[in-house]
């Protein structure tokens, strides 16, 4: 009998919990929550395409949600539902503000989105409407032009050492980021993208358990936009 409502009780949770946009399984450590900074991304390709809406804000933009292990490695496109750009349709107002493609052709962005859901989402546990809502407002909480504006770190093409936008980021998200470096067309190291590291819940930041490999120098330049 006790077995027999264990077994019903652990049947019921599940169905709560799948409910709810969560599956109870999340088969990774933690998330990377990538902001990337369009300046550096249009250099890095030489050119970019600005999206049919329009040369996005100066602003960083998302790049993903990455679910992670601890040793580094990632899953990757994993079985799920592929792609559905009805269910998220009344989103794409906000997706288009903070989640820009800016590949060649131009595009609307749902084939970047559709990427990182199919490479990445597909592997969060989530379903596709609460992992680009998840995505959403882990942006809306980590403001990190701000964070560097405070610390007067500017995107004016100025160079600044490592420590100075380490420190400011740390300082505004309470964890140390990680940080991808690019070169400009002259060699120079340039900030491009930052790693928020994200528990498994796609919402509480946390210290990161491994950082992507450095590609930074001591000082690196804040391209503009
Ligand atoms: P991922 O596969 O998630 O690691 O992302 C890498 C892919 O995303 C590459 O094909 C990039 O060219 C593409 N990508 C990165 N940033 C952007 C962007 N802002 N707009 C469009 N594609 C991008």
């Amino acid at each position: 009998m006790a077995s027999f409502l264990r077994v019903i009780m652990a049947s019921l949770t599940f169905t709560v919990i799948t409910l709810s946009g969560i599956s109870c399984q999340s088969d990774f450590d933690f998330f990377y929550f990538v902001q990337q900074w369009p300046g550096s991304y249009c250099d890095l390709k030489q050119k970019c395409c600005y999206p049919v809406t329009g040369k996005p804000a100066a602003d960083f933009s998302i790049h993903g949600l990455w679910p992670n292990y601890n040793d580094g490695s990632y899953p990757s496109n994993c079985a799920g539902s592929s792609y559905d750009s009805t269910g998220i349709s009344d989103l794409k107002d906000q997706l288009q503000r903070y989640w820009d493609t800016l590949s060649c052709p131009s595009g609307d962005g749902d084939k970047f989105w559709s990427h990182e859901w199919e490479k990445h989402g597909t592997c969060s546990g989530l379903d596709q409407r609460a992992y680009f809502e998840s995505v959403l407002r882990l942006r809306n909480s980590i403001d990190l032009l701000s964070a560097l504006q405070s610390s007067g770190i500017e995107a004016d093409g100025g160079t600044y050492t490592l420590e100075a936008i380490e420190k400011a980021l740390t300082q505004a998200i309470g964890h140390k980021p990680g940080l991808e470096c690019n070169r400009d067309v002259d060699g120079q190291r340039q900030l491009y993208q930052v790693y928020v590291c994200i528990d498994t819940d796609a919402s509480t930041l946390i210290d990161c358990p491994v950082y992507p490999s450095s590609s930074c120098s001591s000082t690196i330049s804040f391209p503009s936009f």
